[in-house]
């Protein structure tokens, strides 16, 4: 997809995606991907758009972060031929877990995978809804390594630049397409 391309479905999707000011708690804007989701041709466009992208990276599995990334990773997952990993909360996934804890603005929290969901060596593209202070997706990224997959990206549906969430991704090949 050309720059234009690109930068018209951005400020088309941005229309969509809707401000929830306060929310979960004051003084966060809250960006709701749901009208997207809702609207069959934007959404469609919209993984199109993400796995064309990473159409010619190897990607074997795409790994969805809970929760909204998984709305945004299976998709993207059929749409690459790939298989979809889930990566969850403490005590979601029923099966032998490996985690990382993340540091939040207070305590951290955990995320997990299977231990068997990245074989050495498989190439994975890591997919979420918002890239903010990028604790979340370093984290993820981190699980990957562990298991000795390849982090082959990181896409992103949102960027919030000015929380410098990429810095926490420093040497990933980290994709967004609306940034604000
Ligand atoms: P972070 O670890 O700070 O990069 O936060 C990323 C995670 O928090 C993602 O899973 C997002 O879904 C969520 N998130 C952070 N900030 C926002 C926001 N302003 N609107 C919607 N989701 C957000």
């Amino acid at each position: 997809m050309t720059q234009a391309t690109s930068e018209a479905l951005a400020s088309k999707a941005k229309t969509i995606i809707r401000d929830v000011p306060d929310f979960p708690k004051k003084g966060i804007i809250f960006k709701d991907i749901t009208p997207l989701l809702a609207d069959p041709a934007a959404f469609a466009e919209m993984v199109k758009h993400f796995a064309e992208h990473f159409r010619n990276a190897g990607i074997t599995k795409v790994l969805g972060i809970e929760a909204r990334g998984f709305l945004l990773a299976a998709p993207i997952a059929v749409e690459l031929g790939a298989g979809l990993i889930p990566v969850r909360k403490k005590g979601k996934l029923p099966y032998k877990t490996v985690s990382a804890a993340y540091a939040l603005e207070y305590g951290t929290d955990t995320l997990e995978m299977h231990e068997d969901a990245v074989m050495p060596g498989e190439k994975v593209l890591i997919v979420d809804d918002v890239l903010a202070t990028g604790g979340t997706a370093a984290a993820v990224c981190s699980l990957v390594d562990g298991l000795g997959g390849k982090v082959a990206g990181v896409a992103m549906l949102i960027e919030l630049e000015f929380l410098k969430g990429r810095e926490k991704l420093a040497g990933r090949s980290t994709y967004s397409l609306i940034k604000y």
